[in-house]
């Protein structure tokens, strides 16, 4: 604040983008107002508008969903695999199918679902036999791992927020990663309200104000400084969960890698969760819910899929019941790594107190 720069652009923001870019092996960080602007913006430089479809993860949060929407495209949702993530088998039938049915398939949107990352690999050969591009939904999986890579360096560009709930904030913001300089430059441009490099204000495109502000991004730099320690913090909290709940029967983790068993691999640690078979352990996860909500803890239901609400149920989807069970089972543990020494052994109490009572 002291140096005048509270506008939407300074010093600040140019230093985030550098350091963001460093941390996610990235050529380019454009920094923005949101994960939604992020994957909006990316969308419109990739050229896809009306007419156009994308194939996308059903099991995320509806952001993904509503930045495609956004450009005029029609999303077709695709179901999770046993890990939660983009099936791979079901996302070769929609290809194939939509194909069939002429229509005019331009890129995947995978999502790294819980900060799991998907399996880029197998998406990117899938992509190039297709002809279809990626972006990557990080927006969750900020600070994770996958084949020792950063999380936001696959696909031809991906999205990362730093919304209030995620593992780093800047109470809101998000940004564009990629390596590809033409690609960060036009969403720069369009986050800019297509702002031509004249004095006078000239325009030849519609354009947004997404920009990530200067005082937000000094909080991210703060934040990014931090990460390794918050990490840390949440994995120390995960391996407790584990050990707590490891021979209750009807209880499994949600596919979370965590680099404990000697792996490279691992997810960014940012929310711990279970899934729940109601006919093995006896009891529901809104029993789990209402029990930690009577002690003043704070838990919650796995995304209820695209494929299920009202506003995206009318587009095309490939499911299998996967994402469906997940959400009927599924329930993120206390996860914050504010939480103290105290608070997680009360946490720990209560979870394993439920358990005990249901045994
Ligand atoms: C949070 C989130 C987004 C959107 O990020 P915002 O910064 O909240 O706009 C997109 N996709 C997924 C999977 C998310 O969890």
């Amino acid at each position: 604040m002291a140096t005048g720069w509270i506008a939407p652009l300074g010093p600040e923001v140019d230093a985030f983008e550098a350091e963001l870019a460093a941390y996610a092996g990235r050529e380019h960080a454009v920094a923005l107002s949101s994960g939604t602007a992020a994957l909006h913006l990316a969308l419109l430089t990739m050229g896809i508008g009306p007419g156009s479809v994308v194939l996308t993860s059903s099991f995320t949060f509806a952001a993904t969903t509503n930045a495609i929407t956004y450009t005029g495209a029609t999303p077709v949702l695709i179901d999770a695999d046993a890990e939660g993530a983009i099936s791979i088998e079901l996302l070769a039938r929609a290809i194939e199918d939509q194909r069939a049915k002429g229509a005019d398939l331009r890129a995947i949107v995978p999502v790294d679902l819980l900060g799991h990352v998907v399996n880029h690999e197998a998406i990117a050969e899938l992509a190039e036999a297709s002809g279809l591009r990626i972006l990557s939904d990080a927006a969750e999986s900020f600070g994770a791992v996958h084949s020792g890579r950063p999380s936001a360096s696959f696909g031809e560009a991906a999205a990362v927020s730093f919304n209030g709930n995620k593992i780093m904030t800047t109470s809101g913001g998000g940004a564009l990663l990629t390596d590809d300089g033409d690609f960060a430059q036009h969403v720069r441009y369009l986050a800019t309200q297509a702002r031509l490099p004249v004095l006078h204000y000239e325009h030849k495109d519609i354009g947004y104000n997404y920009r990530l502000s200067n005082l937000l991004a000094a909080l991210g730099r703060a934040q990014l400084e931090r990460l390794p320690a918050m990490m840390e913090r949440r994995r120390q909290l995960r391996l407790a969960y584990k050990a707590l709940l490891a021979d209750v029967p009807g209880v499994t983790f949600f596919a979370q890698p965590d680099g404990a068993d000697g792996g490279v691999d691992h997810d960014n640690f940012w929310l711990t969760s279970i899934l729940i078979d109601p006919a093995v352990a006896g009891v529901t996860r809104d029993q789990l819910i209402a029990h930690l909500s009577g002690h003043n803890m704070e838990s919650r239901p796995l995304w209820k899929p695209m494929h299920a609400q009202p506003v995206f149920q009318h587009l095309d989807s490939y499911v299998d019941g996967t994402s469906d069970r997940f959400f009927e089972q599924g329930v993120s543990l206390p996860s914050g790594s504010v939480l103290t020494d105290e608070e997680v052994a009360r946490v720990l109490d209560t979870v394993g107190d439920f358990f005990r009572a249901a045994a």
